[in-house]
């Protein structure tokens, strides 16, 4: 009996996926992956002869009985997931059954598309005395959100809002974080497809004009929305800088400054 191995793909560039993420694919019988949102040159690194299949038209009982079969078969199984797999990625259904029938499984972690999203823009979700707090969510679309966790009620908090699925309810975006007491003109960041080579889309703009712009951009799907009060910090004049590298903050590793004394 086989590993199944569920690997983060990376956001969209090939290169971004982990070393032990591409050893995996180096030495991998059968490799499923999401073919709506992993680039299929992640598969260059696959093994001659391994069976690769896209999950695209895939139901989840496809997957599951896939990912037994190639199991039973091979050491080594590849589930590639966009992304992190822990993310809005239905890992708990595919492991379900491969723990019911004693199959071994593994995850290993990927870069969100949340991350590549601020690193594309040059943007920190965090900043010192701004926020320090990332709440990584979703609007209510098909899949009904729980209590206490619409936008309206997390977007009290003023953090960084990253926003996964929700590119086509930005009118939703916009009225629930306009009740949760954001400013009109709070900017929102939008980046299609970050990191994919030559294919990736940002655009900058406020609650009230970023559902617009997006529509100019034709940006319908494979988006991250980020809102936060940090966007654009790489231009501000005054920074509170992090107390990490402060000249006078002493930590495990470098002894501090004492600051100076008035005289
Ligand atoms: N596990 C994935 C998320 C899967 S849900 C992760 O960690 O990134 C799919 C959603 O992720 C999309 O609707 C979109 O909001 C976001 N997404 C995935 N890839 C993206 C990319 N390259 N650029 C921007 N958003 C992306």
């Amino acid at each position: 009996m086989g590993k199944v191995w569920f690997v983060g793909a990376g956001p969209g560039d090939p290169e971004l996926i982990t070393v032990k993420g591409r050893d995996l694919i180096g030495r991998a019988g059968a490799i499923l992956y999401a073919g709506s949102l992993v680039s299929e040159a992640t598969m260059r690194w696959a093994p001659a002869g391994c069976e690769i299949a896209d999950s695209k038209d895939m139901t989840l009982e496809a997957i599951n009985t896939w990912l037994l079969q190639k199991a039973r078969v091979h050491d080594t199984v590849v589930r590639l997931q966009t992304g992190d797999p822990t993310l809005y990625g239905a890992l708990v259904e595919m492991v379900q059954p491969l723990d019911a029938d004693g199959i071994g499984i593994e995850v290993v972690p990927g870069v969100s598309s949340a991350m590549a999203a601020a690193g594309s823009a040059v943007e920190s979700l965090t900043l010192p005395e701004v926020t320090q707090t990332v709440i990584l969510t979703r609007v209510e679309g098909r899949t009904p959100m729980p209590d206490g966790e619409s936008l309206a009620e997390l977007g009290t908090h003023h953090c960084t809002l990253c926003l996964f699925l929700s590119i086509t309810l930005l009118s939703k975006v916009q009225s629930e974080l306009l009740a949760a007491g954001w400013r009109e003109d709070a900017p929102v960041l939008v980046v299609q497809k970050a990191s994919w080579p030559n294919q990736e889309k940002i655009v900058r703009g406020t609650l009230t004009d970023i559902r617009d712009k997006c529509r100019d951009e034709k940006i319908k799907s494979q988006a991250m929305i980020i809102v936060s009060p940090v966007l654009g910090a790489r231009r501000w004049p005054e920074l509170k800088k992090s107390k990490l590298y402060a000249a006078d903050f002493s930590h495990r590793f470098r002894r501090g400054t004492k600051p100076k004394r008035k005289a």
